[in-house]
């Protein structure tokens, strides 16, 4: 079920007021300036797929902002299906923090857009504050990102792609506070390709047998999850190899093996684009925090199975506290 429902949390968190408090100014000191409603707070949480936003996200909402609500900005997350091709977060790994816009699009629809993200997300923060709640917008597509916190927003312009972006605006409509969890390439893309063999042992071929076999592949939008990474690879496989099924002689091999080549390129050149647009955001002035991520990651690629608890300590100090830190100090402002 699309978590979007879920109820929210009880309400401990204490989060300053967006307006300031009546009953502490006198009346007479009340000016215009003061009363005018102030941009409403919310964190943003963005880097390259795989740098671990989630993880921080859950962390952040579990461990100090007893309130807080994810808002997904991942485009192909929005969708339903294919939960561990566009790798979701799981109702376990979610710990009861309320996530919205998670899996909560039908993929057979229309596409997605930057206008939709806009409006609904839009909605779902002013449903988390009128709750006192801390939003945390947590993805990876910079085009959602921006569409949403941006004051004035043009679906015709894309800042991003194009051999000519348009001008990045950087009037915002919220008082962000921006966290961009970066990893360094060489070790992300190291971490990218483990992760891919991760998902296809944890059932990603299995769910894409089924979304072949089913005749799913040919409802959904092939502008939207149709393009979720995974889909197109593995879709020639299937031409290649019929029966939807596992490789079992030399040309499967090679053809799967060629899928799963493709993935891992696909991944790891997406991760470098996320990287290149959140550059041009930063470059235009929006002022992000980067946090480095990437000490926690060559750990994980040099731990073995027993080196958890050292992963764990380091991704606490290096990624959390810093983390913790900033938006604490953020919503102290
Ligand atoms: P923009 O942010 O400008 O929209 P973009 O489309 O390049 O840029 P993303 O939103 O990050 O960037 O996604 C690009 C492509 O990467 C998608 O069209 C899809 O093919 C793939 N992709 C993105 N997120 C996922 C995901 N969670 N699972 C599978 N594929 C994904």
């Amino acid at each position: 079920p699309s978590s979007s429902t879920w109820p929210p949390n009880q309400i401990t968190h204490m989060e300053p007021s967006s307006l300031p408090a009546a009953a502490s100014t006198p009346s007479s000191t009340i000016s215009t300036t003061t009363i005018r409603r102030r941009k409403r707070k919310i964190v943003v949480i963005m880097g390259p797929t795989g740098a671990g936003k989630s993880r921080l996200s859950i962390d952040l909402a579990t461990r100090f902002f007893g309130t807080s609500e994810v808002i997904n900005s991942d485009k192909m997350q929005v969708y339903a299906g294919l939960d561990i091709t566009t790798n979701k977060i799981t109702l376990e790994e979610q710990l009861g923090v309320p996530h919205h816009l998670l899996g909560a699009v039908d993929p057979t629809k229309t596409v997605f857009t930057g206008s939709d993200f806009r409006k609904l997300a839009s909605e779902v923060i002013s449903d988390v504050k009128s709750r006192r709640g801390l939003p945390l917008v947590v993805g990876g597509s910079n085009s959602l990102i921006y569409s949403l916190v941006t004051k004035r927003y043009d679906p015709k312009s894309d800042v991003f792609n194009g051999p000519d972006p348009h001008p990045v605006s950087s009037e915002l409509r919220y008082d962000c506070c921006f966290i961009w969890v970066d990893v360094c390439l060489p070790v992300l893309n190291q971490y990218l390709s483990k992760r891919v063999d991760e998902m296809l042992d944890s059932g990603m071929f299995e769910e894409l047998v089924e979304f072949f076999r089913s005749g799913e592949h040919t409802r959904v939008n092939k502008s939207g999850l149709g393009q979720a990474i995974g889909v197109p690879e593995f879709e020639a496989y299937f031409k290649k190899t019929p029966g939807f099924r596992r490789p079992e002689g030399g040309g499967d091999f090679e053809a799967y093996d060629e899928a799963v080549r493709r993935i891992k390129d696909n991944t790891c050149q997406l991760a470098k684009r996320q990287v290149g647009k959140i550059l041009r955001l930063r470059d235009a002035g929006w002022e992000l925090r980067r946090i480095d991520a990437t000490e926690a990651f060559r750990a994980v690629m040099t731990s073995d199975s027993g080196g958890g608890g050292r992963v764990a300590e380091i991704w606490e100090k290096q990624v959390v506290e810093p983390s913790m830190k900033i938006v604490r100090h953020f919503l102290d402002e």
